[in-house]
């Protein structure tokens, strides 16, 4: 597919060097033919030979050594450059961007262009330092804004990957007005910096985080989750239910993720009771699989195996699903265990083997943007960067 693209782009260039080279040609034939015309065919015979032949990067080379750089092949090489790092070679990007940037003749826009490719290249080489470097001059020279925007996202992106946060908020805070797409990511760098106060003791600046990042973003659970934390830690059960009693509103794909939280709450309020009457209320808001099995245990422990597995039935009938079933199975094992069978009926052993094995691997969580998928929850997902897009998997397979 990219060496596709790239004899695709190639071709282009040939294009593009050849119409030039025709044009030279003509407007010189009035004149006398001059040597750097014939030279541009040449080198360009050269690069054609070099892909017939299947050598890629000698034929780039040398196409790129032949094209001129004018406001006619600029947009040539920047492509070029790009096709370089997306194919793992950034060096060779670097080289065409530097070799761009060394033309007095570019445009100021152009010159712009170029010097944010480099940060570009910079960071997939992974030399961090460089492209900052280049992205802060690029925002001290007072640029259109258009390309300060794009040079405060690079920024930000390489600040995520050092986890500064601060400096990371700091960089976006001025631009939240006018650009409201960055206060969810704005709202997880408080949530980050939070958990390192948290991690120092330092719960009152943590909770002054939080609260910002609510402001910033009312569905943020996670700044709900760690407030929740706040208040159980202080001994404020009551209060860490409130908040957690705010997630389904924030977002319901996230009952699975607070139901944790919620459980040890109530736990450690000494209140089952409670704790029973809040999942019944999330089961009619939102049947999943972890409310059910949760709630089935909490009728397990109280009314026994048999009404576990009544009600457990009823409530999966509403809303089947394989782990819903995978428990029910577990349930039946139970009462026939405690009806004095000696070992459970080898049909039932067998239907959970094969629930067990549809569930082994199954990854529990989803990113909503890209599809990649985990065991654990990551707020930042790892493959398309983008914040609070992982949620739990649900459904018929689901959490
Ligand atoms: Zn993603």
């Amino acid at each position: 597919m990219h060496d596709a693209m790239l004899l695709g782009l190639l071709l282009a260039a040939i294009a593009i060097g050849f119409g030039l080279g025709i044009r030279h040609a003509t407007r010189r034939s009035r004149q006398a033919p001059t040597a750097s015309s014939s030279s541009l065919s040449k080198e360009y015979f050269i690069g054609l030979n070099y892909l017939l032949n299947e050598q890629p990067d000698e034929a780039i080379n040398t196409f790129i050594n032949a094209l001129d750089v004018n406001s006619d092949t600029v947009d040539t090489h920047i492509a070029l450059g790009k096709l370089f790092r997306t194919r793992g070679e950034a060096d060779k990007a670097v080289s065409i961007h530097q070799n761009l940037l060394a033309r007095p003749a570019l445009s100021r826009s152009t010159n712009q262009n170029v010097q944010l490719e480099l940060a570009r290249d910079f960071m997939a080489l992974g030399v961090h330092d460089r492209a900052q470097r280049l992205l802060h001059s690029l925002l001290e020279q007072s640029s259109g804004e258009e390309y300060r925007y794009a040079a405060k996202q690079l920024l930000v992106d390489i600040l995520e990957r050092e986890k500064e946060w601060q400096n990371a908020f700091d960089v976006i805070q001025p631009l939240l007005k006018q650009h409201p797409g960055m206060r969810r990511p704005a709202s997880h760098w408080l949530c980050e910096l939070a958990q390192e106060e948290i991690q120092q003791s330092s719960r009152a600046l943590a909770r002054k985080h939080l609260k910002k990042a609510l402001q910033l973003d009312e569905r943020c659970i996670r700044a709900t989750l760690l407030l929740a934390e706040l208040e159980m830690d202080n001994g404020h059960y009551d209060r860490a239910i409130e908040r957690l009693d705010h997630i389904p509103t924030q977002d319901p794909a996230h009952i699975p993720t607070m139901l944790p939280a919620l459980k040890r709450a109530y736990v450690r309020n000494d209140d089952i009771a409670g704790l029973e009457k809040h999942l019944y209320r999330l089961l009619n808001q939102a049947p999943y699989t972890s409310v059910i099995v949760m709630l089935g245990e909490l009728v397990h422990q109280r009314d026994g195996v048999d009404a576990a597995i009544e009600r457990t039935g009823e409530w999966l009938r509403e809303a089947p699903s394989l782990g819903g079933l995978d428990y029910l199975l577990d349930l039946y094992v139970e009462s026939q265990r405690l009806s004095g069978r000696t070992s459970p009926d080898t049909r039932l052993l067998l239907l959970k083997y094969h629930t067990q094995a549809l569930l082994k691997d199954r990854p529990r969580h989803r990113c909503r943007r890209c599809g990649f998928s985990s065991d654990a929850l990551a707020w930042q997902c790892p493959s398309c960067r983008r914040w609070g897009t992982i949620k739990p998997i649900t459904g018929v397979e689901g959490e």
